[in-house]
């Protein structure tokens, strides 16, 4: 059996076909430009090498096509039994992966407006390939799923309940996938039961969040009612005085610009003019005073959330680093964990230097002496969602 996999993005198509008991990854690629001119395309078939293409598509419906003939061309489809959709925003109404009818997917419609940038692509996404592949159930995995269960006092925002309840105002929790995926993995591979561990996951890519995740449970998330909230991120800011919003209103912004402020201009971009870390980096190397205040922002900004969630969970025994970031900066993770010493964490220098790149599974890179065993976890969202997908259709 396989599952499909889709992520739909404002312009771009990802997809995976993978077998979700052994995480075999069958074909894998991208459809992106969508709506422009020129299109791009790629896909990868195990055992072969990558193929691209450029050739506009239209829309969603067409970048679907063509990845559905590729995929249907190779004999690809034969044994796929499930599609998963990656979704951003379940809101209140979806604490778990859903079946999509016409019925779940008037629902999603309704919530868009919790995630005006990401759902009402995921739909268009989840339309155009229930439209193509209606024999087989489509399933709903949200971002949000993982921290349904966040405690009550973590979900709530010190607001009017009225106000708050009205206009679902509340933290949700983004990136549900990927923590879950890595908070789980991290501790197989440490040989430990799930349920004894207190794991702090450092999801560091272009989006950034950190998940505090206890005895399997989360229990709390950087992330708020958006994906905006917590760590400085690739051009989201992350924490902000909500005066600082007011300050720019009453000056004459209005809600679009500050979208545009928050969500593209502000985080490594806002502050170097570029939001791609290893561009950062090379730049403070070489001297860059705004990229090093850049990379120290950002540095700050984690070590606090990683004080904040020790104390939450009353100790920490694994701290886990992931995403592009995560999995790539050995300095990030040096200079962040050197910040930490205070909580027993001591990396192996050596450890760190020598992750092998592109492995599944963790690298311990803490020293012997560590009170903390800190690792390095490839993340794969899209092994979460076909196993949460085929989950959900299987009895
Ligand atoms: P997304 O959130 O878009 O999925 P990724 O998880 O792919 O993001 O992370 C993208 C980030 O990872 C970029 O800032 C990129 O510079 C960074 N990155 C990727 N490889 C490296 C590397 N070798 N060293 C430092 N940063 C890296």
């Amino acid at each position: 059996m396989s599952a499909l996999v889709i992520n739909a993005g404002s312009s771009s198509v990802k997809f995976q076909v993978v077998d979700p008991a052994t995480g075999a990854v069958r074909a894998k690629g991208l459809a992106e430009r969508i709506g422009e001119t020129e299109g791009a395309a790629t896909i990868e078939q195990e055992g072969q090498g990558e193929q691209s293409t450029s050739q506009p598509f239209a829309d969603h419906r067409a970048a679907l096509a063509w990845v559905l003939d590729q995929l249907g061309g190779a004999g690809l489809l034969a044994d796929v039994e499930v599609v998963g959709h990656r979704t951003v925003h379940g809101g209140r109404r979806f604490d778990r992966p859903v079946v999509l009818d016409d019925e779940t997917l008037a629902v999603l419609r309704e919530l868009s407006p919790l995630a005006p940038l990401h759902n009402p692509a995921n739909i268009e996404g989840i339309e155009a390939a229930r439209e193509q592949l209606p024999e087989v159930p489509h399933v709903s995995v949200f971002d949000t799923g993982f921290f349904a269960e966040l405690p009550p006092e973590v979900r709530t925002y010190a607001i009017d309940t009225e106000v708050a309840q009205e206009y679902a105002v509340q933290r949700y929790g983004f990136h549900g996938a990927s923590h879950a995926y890595v908070s789980q993995r991290a501790a197989e591979d440490l040989g430990r039961d799930p349920a004894e561990l207190k794991v702090i996951v450092l999801h560091l890519g272009n989006g950034a969040s950190a998940a505090a995740v206890d005895g399997g449970r989360p229990v709390d998330c950087s992330m708020g009612m958006t994906p905006l909230e917590g760590l400085v991120m690739g051009t989201r800011p992350g924490d902000i005085d909500p005066g600082v919003l007011l300050h720019l209103l009453r000056h004459g912004l209005d809600a679009d610009e500050l979208d545009d402020l928050l969500n593209r201009r502000s985080g490594l971009k806002g502050l170097t003019g570029t939001n791609d870390m290893r561009e950062v980096r090379a730049a403070a190397t070489a001297g860059d005073e705004r990229a090093r205040l850049a990379l120290d922002v950002s540095i700050h900004r984690i070590v606090r959330y990683v004080g904040a969630f020790h104390a939450v969970m009353g100790g920490l025994d694994a701290l886990v680093f992931t995403a592009g970031v995560g999995e790539n900066n050995v300095e990030l993770r040096a200079e962040v964990c050197e910040r930490l010493a205070v909580l027993g964490i001591r990396l192996d220098a050596g450890r760190n230097t020598s992750v092998p790149r592109g492995r599944p599974g963790s690298t311990v890179v803490s020293g012997d002496d560590s009170q903390v065993a800190v690792l390095v976890t490839p993340t794969n969202e899209e092994l979460y969602i076909a196993r949460a997908a085929a989950a959900t259709v299987t009895p």
